[in-house]
C-alpha cells in the first residue's frame, strides 16, 4: 500500500504536531525542574548537589531543542531587527565550534564588517547551524568548512558555506529540504526544511551546488539594508 502526502500537507501536520508536543512536554518538564530546585538544599552533600544541577541542565537543554523545533511551526511571529551579519556569523561559529572540533573539522571564516540585514538573530543562527552541522557531518574523516560573507553589487549579503564532504547526486539534491528526507541513520530530515523556511521568511534565497564525493556549497542571499 502506497500513501504519499504532499509537502504542504506534511508541513501542516508537522507544524501542528510540534506545537502540541512542545506544550504537552514543557509542562511536566517545568514541574520536574521546580521540584529539583526544591530538593537542592544548601546542606546536601556535594555529589547530590552536582547530580541535581546536572538534571536541571539537561532539562534546560531539552527545552532548547523544543524551542528550535517550535520556531518553524510559527512563521507568523516575525520579530525582525537590523543586525550586523559579521557579528552574528561569529556568534554562530562560537556555538558550533566544539561540535566541529569533536569531528576534526576546522571552520575557516572570512566575514565582512558593517553589513546589515533585517532578520531575527535566533532564527538566523538556527538556519546556519543546521547547514553547518550538515557540512561537518558530511566529512566523516574531518576536513575544512569555509564560512564566509560578502556583499554583492545588486544589494545582497552573500553567505557561503562550503565543505569537502561526501556531496550529493542530482537526485539527492532535488530532495533536499523536503520534510523527513534524510540519509543518516538517526537523522530527523528536518534541518534543511527549517533552514530554507527561515531564509525565505527573511526574503532571502538559497542556492546549493553539490558534487558527489567532492563537496557541497550553500549560498544564501539576503537583502542588505543600510
Ligand atoms: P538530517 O541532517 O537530519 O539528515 P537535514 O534536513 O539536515 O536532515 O539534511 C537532509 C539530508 O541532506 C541529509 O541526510 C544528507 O543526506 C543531505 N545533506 C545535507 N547537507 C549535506 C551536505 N553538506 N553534504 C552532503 N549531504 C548533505
Ligand atoms: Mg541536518
Amino acid at each position: 500500500l502506497r500513501f504519499e502526502m504532499q509537502n504542504s500537507e506534511k508541513l501542516r501536520v508537522i507544524s501542528e504536531l510540534t506545537s502540541v508536543f512542545a506544550h504537552e512536554i514543557r509542562n511536566p518538564m517545568q514541574v520536574t525542574r521546580g521540584f529539583l530546585q526544591l530538593l537542592n538544599e544548601p546542606d546536601l552533600p556535594n555529589k547530590k548537589k552536582e547530580y541535581i544541577q546536572m538534571s536541571i541542565d539537561e532539562l534546560d537543554r531539552a527545552n532548547e531543542i523544543i524551542n528550535d523545533f517550535l520556531s518553524f511551526g510559527k512563521p507568523s511571529i516575525n520579530n525582525h531587527e537590523r543586525i550586523d551579519v559579521g557579528y552574528q556569523l561569529q556568534r554562530v561559529v562560537n556555538i558550533i565550534q566544539s561540535y566541529s572540533l569533536n569531528h576534526n573539522v576546522e571552520i575557516k571564516t572570512d566575514f565582512l564588517n558593517n553589513c546589515w540585514i533585517y532578520a531575527n538573530p535566533q532564527k538566523l543562527h538556527q538556519s546556519l547551524i543546521n547547514i553547518l552541522k550538515n557540512a561537518v557531518e558530511s566529512m566523516p574523516n574531518g576536513g575544512i568548512v569555509w564560512f564566509s560573507c560578502t556583499s554583492t553589487d545588486d544589494g545582497y549579503i552573500k553567505i557561503t558555506i562550503k565543505d569537502q564532504g561526501i556531496g550529493m547526486t542530482k537526485k539527492q539534491l532535488d530532495q533536499l529540504g523536503s520534510p523527513f528526507y534524510s540519509l543518516k541513520e538517526s537523522g530527523t530530515g528536518l534541518g534543511m526544511m527549517v533552514s530554507f523556511q527561515i531564509v525565505r521568511s527573511f526574503k532571502g534565497k538559497v542556492e546549493v551546488n553539490s558534487e558527489k564525493d567532492r563537496g557541497t556549497e550553500f549560498i544564501i542571499l539576503l537583502p542588505q539594508v543600510v
